[in-house]
Order: C-alpha cells, then sequence, then structure tokens
C-alpha cells in the first residue's frame, strides 16, 4: 500500500490525482492533504479520503481547520503553514508526494521529499524552473523516484529509454519536441492581444486548469517553464528542445532518435494518465480516461509558434541560456505579473514587458543554495511590484 501526500489537493492537478486514488482503495491511501485557503474544500476531500493529516498552509486559518475537522468527527490531525509541509513531505506519513502546489509556494516540500527519498510526482513545474540543479542533485543523492506529471514531461519520459531522469540523455536522442495547444489565443495578432480579459485568458480550449497556468497557457510562458523544466529532468541541452503548436493536445511529446525513429505519446487532454503513470509505474493502472478514438479526431496538426505575438516563450529560452538565477527570476516575475493580470491591474501584453524589465536588470547569475535562490526570487518579486506601481502611477 503506498501512502500518498497530495499538495495542492482542492486543486485541479490535486483532484485529479485524488480520483485516480480512490479508483485503487487496495494499493494507495491518501495519508495527507494540504491546501492553500480554503478551509471547507480540505475538509470535504478529508471526509471523503479520511487522511491522517490536512494542512492548511495559510496559518490565519489553523484554528478554522482544526474546529472544523473535529466538528466532522474526524481523527484527521490538523497543520498550518509552509514548515509544516516541509515537515511531512519529509516524514514517515508518505512514501509518494503529489506535489501539485502552484508556483515557487511548491519548492521547499518538493526538496524536502527530494532529499528524504520519496518517490514525488511533479505537477509544481515552477519548483524545477526555480531550482533545477538542486532538486536533481537532491534526487540523484538519495535516491528519490521523480516522475514527471507535466504531460509533455510524462510523454517525454515514456519515450525515453529507462532510467530516463537522473542520467544524461541518451547519446541515441537527437532531440525532443513538446507539444503546445497553442492557447486560447492561438493565431491571434499583437494588436488584438492587447485588450484580452483574464476570463478569455482563462478559457482554455483543451485543457481544464488553475488559473494561473492557464494565463501562462495563453502567454506561451508555460511552454517557456516547460522548457525549463525538460533541460533539468533529462539533462538535455536547451539546442536540443523544440516546440512545436499542435491545437489538438493529443501529441503530448516527441522524442527523435539519431537513426530517425520518433516516439510520440498519445492521449486524450486528462491529467489522470499522467498521475496514474506515476502512481503505478513501472505498471500501469486505470486512470478512469477513455481510450482515444483517433478516427473521430480525424487529424493532428502541427505549427511553430508565433514568438512575435507570443514573446514569453522566447525569454523564457534567453533566461534558460543565461543561467540558473535568471530562470528564478522569470519564475518569480512571472508570478507577481500574471497575479496582477487575473487582478486587472496589468494587461495582457504587459506580462512579457514586465519579465523583460526585470530580467535586464539581474546582475549576478549565480546561486548555490536554496537560500541564495530565494533571495533572487524575493529580489524579483520586489522588482516586478515596483514595476506595477509605476505603470499604475503613469496611467
Ligand atoms: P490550482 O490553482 O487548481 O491548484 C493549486 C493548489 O495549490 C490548490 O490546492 C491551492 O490551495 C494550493 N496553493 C496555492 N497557493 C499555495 C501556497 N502559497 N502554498 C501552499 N499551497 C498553495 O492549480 P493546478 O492547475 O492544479 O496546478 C498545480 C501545479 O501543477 C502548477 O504548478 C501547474 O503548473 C502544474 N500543472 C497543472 C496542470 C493542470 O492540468 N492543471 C498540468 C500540468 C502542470
Ligand atoms: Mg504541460
Amino acid at each position: 500500500m503506498r501512502t500518498v501526500a497530495v499538495f495542492g489537493a482542492t486543486g485541479s492537478i490535486g483532484g485529479s490525482a485524488l480520483d485516480v486514488i480512490a479508483r485503487h482503495p487496495q494499493r494507495y491511501r491518501a495519508s495527507a492533504l494540504s491546501a492553500n485557503d480554503d478551509v471547507a474544500g480540505l475538509v470535504a476531500l478529508c471526509t471523503q479520503f479520511r487522511p491522517d493529516i490536512a494542512i492548511i498552509a495559510n496559518p490565519a486559518h489553523y484554528a478554522s481547520l482544526r474546529d472544523s475537522l473535529s466538528r466532522a468527527g474526524l481523527a484527521t490531525a490538523a497543520l498550518a503553514g509552509a514548515d509544516a509541509l516541509v515537515d511531512v513531505a519529509a516524514s514517515d506519513v508518505c512514501d509518494t508526494l503529489v506535489a501539485a502546489i502552484v508556483g515557487a509556494a511548491g519548492l521547499r516540500s518538493t526538496l524536502a521529499a527530494a532529499h528524504a527519498g520519496k518517490r514525488i510526482l511533479l505537477a509544481n513545474k515552477e519548483s524545477i524552473v526555480v531550482a533545477g540543479a538542486l532538486l536533481m542533485q537532491a534526487v540523484a543523492a538519495s535516491g528519490a523516484e521523480l516522475l514527471p506529471i507535466d504531460s509533455e514531461h510524462n510523454a517525454i519520459y515514456q519515450c525515453l529509454p529507462v532510467p530516463a531522469i537522473g542520467g544524461a540523455v541518451s547519446l541515441a536522442v537527437r532531440r525532443i519536441v513538446l507539444t503546445a495547444s497553442g492557447g486560447p489565443f492561438r493565431g491571434w495578432s499583437r494588436a488584438k492581444l492587447e485588450q484580452v480579459t483574464p476570463e478569455q485568458a482563462c478559457a482554455h480550449p483543451t485543457w481544464h486548469m488553475g488559473r494561473k497556468i492557464s494565463v501562462d497557457s495563453a502567454t506561451l510562458m508555460n511552454k517557456g517553464l516547460e522548457l525549463i523544466e525538460a533541460r533539468w529532468l533529462f539533462d538535455i541541452q536547451p539546442d536540443n528542445i523544440e516546440v512545436f503548436v499542435h491545437p489538438q493536445s493529443i501529441v503530448h511529446s516527441l522524442v527523435d532518435y539519431v537513426d530517425g525513429s520518433t516516439l510520440a505519446q498519445l492521449g486524450n487532454p486528462d491529467m489522470r494518465t499522467a498521475l496514474a503513470f506515476g502512481l503505478a509505474w513501472p505498471e500501469r493502472i486505470d486512470s478512469g480516461v477513455p481510450a482515444l478514438d483517433l478516427l473521430s479526431i480525424g487529424r493532428l496538426d502541427f505549427e511553430p509558434p508565433d514568438l512575435d505575438a507570443f514573446p514569453c516563450l522566447r525569454l523564457a529560452r534567453e533566461a534558460l541560456c543565461a543561467g540558473p538565477t535568471a530562470t528564478t527570476v522569470l519564475n518569480a516575475a512571472n508570478e507577481v505579473a500574471v497575479s496582477a493580470f487575473l487582478q486587472g491591474r496589468l494587461g495582457f501584453l504587459d506580462i512579457p514587458a514586465v519579465l523583460e524589465t526585470v530580467l535586464e536588470r539581474v546582475q549576478d547569475h549565480s546561486a548555490d543554495d536554496v537560500s541564495a535562490l530565494l533571495e533572487k526570487d524575493a529580489w524579483a518579486r520586489r522588482e516586478a511590484a515596483q514595476w506595477l506601481t509605476r505603470s499604475e502611477a503613469r496611467h
């Protein structure tokens, strides 16, 4: 029986992970669940899954969580705060972590699970963007099992020779191709993008996801973050990673081999496939996802990304080539910009503008430990916030 901590349990990925877990009660037990603010949502999940521990990341909600669990007659213990996430990820409460917190807020618990040698189902791509080298070192040192959940990286993992994580990608691999849906604004010009609203940006054509990643998909920053994620997961050079826009979201990614073979993984756009893969690996289990019906899909299209209308992908590639602190800064500034866009404080095209300004101001590209990276993260958030204040003063 695997004991699984689902961090970010109230989110889109958390819900899909719990759906798969609920299908296999003989194999998996959700032993710890976490949320940021949503006490009612977390308690409802505790009523269904009866975990040992529930963690509310925002400590202001601790008493409310504790009282609600006890009113519901549950034996689940209440914990609160970011340190509790770190402690539980490393503890005997779980042997597996579904890392499904959104943003750099997921980094410390993911790293803790890596140091403790856990199986990690990594959805939280921001943690590997912020601290890719350190996370991979921790995984290698402890023997943790890092299984990519991002659908593209999960696809690549399935197309690479085993073991795919940790060692340099085989010399037999010529390149990997990440597919991108293109988001809700595929084919739009820069001029047309000027006025788009958060609701339009969050209306993704093929995937149902949290609001932050939905905006990232609309700007193509999601693919930029995934480029950086692929570089670290598979130890592959940026020049050997390409992006194709594939609007149907059926081919989740491809690997080209030197002999001319291309392997791809296909499936319906439903994250339960990757989560079931990560839970059961190296076995396969039912995920609840229906079989792919290629005859009714009929055609699969591919086109190059438009880097002029969607400069975030270019900025991410440049940051990756500049060095590890540049990607930390890129991610932090993007989190601030996306949050401001969702609050109606920033235009859609201002998101890359914020990133470009903050990236230009990065002076020092070295950072050897987590605290140095977190300082860079904090610096970039301040810089992006100042950009916002200046821009609001102009209007
Ligand atoms: P979501 O917004 O639906 O859920 C986020 C979860 O994180 C919630 O449970 C929330 O309570 C928690 N959370 C938010 N801020 C927190 C904080 N500061 N501290 C602790 N917990 C916090 O997001 P999602 O769509 O489920 O995405 C989660 C992660 O998975 C992201 O990194 C995203 O990029 C990645 N991902 C998502 C999908 C998808 O299909 N949704 C696909 C690939 C990768
Ligand atoms: Mg993805």
